[in-house]
């Protein structure tokens, strides 16, 4: 056997992604795959790093991102890289970049979150995909296309009901969109073009998505008071289709609902012991973040606004004090801000820890990458459940919390070749500080790299260093 190869990794704690605890190991990295794993004393290397007192696991994957058009602006993807991050789920919420074509109307939640205009640029999703490999990012990107975008593709009045025809063509570019290499579709139920689609048309459009072996990821109806019964819509598509569920950002909003996830979790469980394929993912922050939307703004305890298209000056500022300057009541300075973007504090810790400790849920930063001032989880989701989280709160050990970063999202989307070390697999490799790992991202200053992340490997190849 030759035994020279591109990289060797020296006596790091290396976590395989299972949960099993870590091992004290060398690993070979050779042509961007694992090569060896365990004592590899006899090989020769161009390259050797000492991991020593470090922890070694699979790179990360963020299971829920809007960062579809930030991969094109800015392939090296410091957002994330810098977390550990090596794989990226693009297309949530019912938003992608195709197919749409040059329609104009429709400066709305969510196409807005791609950024203004660029997400409107793709007809097809494989004109998407041969822009996205032409511009060669730094990370794997796994693709869904948005139900939001079929809307707006195959029916003239998207807000309202397809006829036949209409929805004959939202199939056809839902095929399409898995031909040019999507896993599956978002909806966005919450939003002006997911909300009106009843869960008949789910459904049917879901049993295409699993026909080519696709799974649902679903931005649910209601996160707040009837979050139970969105669970059950969205456990019933996935049985209905026979397709796997993806419940995205699970959480429950607004005081007066706080406490429901024991019962949103008692659904979950029940349907998996059932044998239903269902998975959630989390961000770990009690602020969620989206468009400026007053029944929102009503619910919430405090609201950042982030950004507002015709009032770029008041970004970063709080809509109560906005209100107070303006001397108005909340749903007018809203329509003044909108379009706009908000940080809304509204969920509580117990829920919030809850469902990230939950056996079946995975973590998803989404971040927004084209905001002015983002939500801190862009930068600091993943250190943030390793440092936070694990280390410093406990709620789960280490080994688990990299299993949730890695195994449990390889399986939820099919990746059979990445969340794991073991030989043969690539070698996307994540090389941290265990004792340090830690968000430095804040709500006040929400681009600060995280720290105690100390390489970061994808594809054989190191994409961010630092001491
Ligand atoms: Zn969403």
């Amino acid at each position: 056997m030759d035994k020279r190869c591109d990289l060797l990794i020296r006596g790091g704690r290396v976590f395989d992604g299972s949960g099993r605890p870590g091992m004290v190991m060398d690993l070979a990295v050779k042509d961007g795959c694992i090569a060896a794993a365990g004592a590899v004393g006899d090989w020769a290397a161009a390259d050797t790093v000492d991991a020593a007192g470090l922890a070694v696991a699979p790179g990360f994957i963020d299971t829920h991102t809007h960062d579809d058009m930030a991969l094109l602006r800015q392939p090296a993807h410091p957002s994330k890289v810098t977390q550990g991050v090596t794989t990226v789920v693009i297309g949530n919420c019912g938003a992608s970049p195709a197919p749409l074509g040059p329609r104009d109307d429709l400066v709305e939640p969510p196409f807005t979150f791609l950024g203004e205009s660029e997400g409107r640029r793709f007809k097809t999703y494989a004109d998407y995909a041969d822009a996205l490999e032409a511009a060669g990012p730094d990370v794997h990107v796994v693709k869904l296309v948005g139900h939001s975008n079929l809307r707006a593709a195959a029916m003239k009045e998207p807000h309202g009901q397809p006829t036949e025809d209409e929805m004959a063509a939202m199939k056809a570019h839902l095929e399409e969109a898995m031909a040019a290499g999507c896993v599956g579709f978002s909806v966005g139920l919450a939003y002006p073009t997911g909300k009106p689609a009843p869960t008949a048309e789910l459904i049917e459009l879901a049993a295409v998505a699993a026909a080519r072996g696709g799974l649902y990821a679903t931005h649910m109806r209601d996160e707040a008071d009837h979050v139970v019964r969105s669970v059950e819509e969205s456990l019933e598509i996935g049985a209905k289709a026979g397709v796997p569920v993806l419940i995205s950002h699970h959480k429950c909003c607004g005081p007066d609902n706080w406490g429901r996830s024991v019962d949103t979790l008692a659904r979950v469980d029940a349907a998996a012991e059932a044998g239903q394929r269902v998975f959630m993912d989390a961000y770990p922050y009690t602020a969620s973040s989206t468009g400026l939307m007053p029944e929102m703004a009503a619910r919430a305890e405090r609201v950042l606004v982030t950004e507002s298209v015709p009032h770029p000056d008041l970004a970063n500022r709080d809509l109560a004090e906005i209100m107070a300057e303006w001397d108005c009541d909340m749903e007018t300075a809203v329509g003044r801000l909108s379009p706009a973007k908000a940080v809304y504090f509204q969920m509580s810790d117990d829920d919030l820890e809850r469902i990230l400790a939950h056996p079946l849920c995975m973590v998803g930063s989404d971040g927004m990458p084209s905001d002015a001032h983002p939500h801190p989880r862009l930068w600091g989701t993943f250190p943030r459940v390793l440092g936070h989280y694990a280390r410093d709160r406990k709620l789960f050990d280490l080994a688990q919390a990299i299993r949730k970063l890695t195994q449990l999202p390889a399986q939820c989307f099919g990746l059979t070749d990445r969340g794991a070390i073991a030989p043969g697999k690539i070698a996307d490799l994540v090389i941290f500080d265990a004792d340090e790992v830690i968000d430095r991202a804040t709500y006040e200053m929400p681009e600060r790299v995280s720290e105690g992340i100390r390489m970061v490997i994808t594809g054989g190849e190191a994409r961010y260093e630092s001491r």
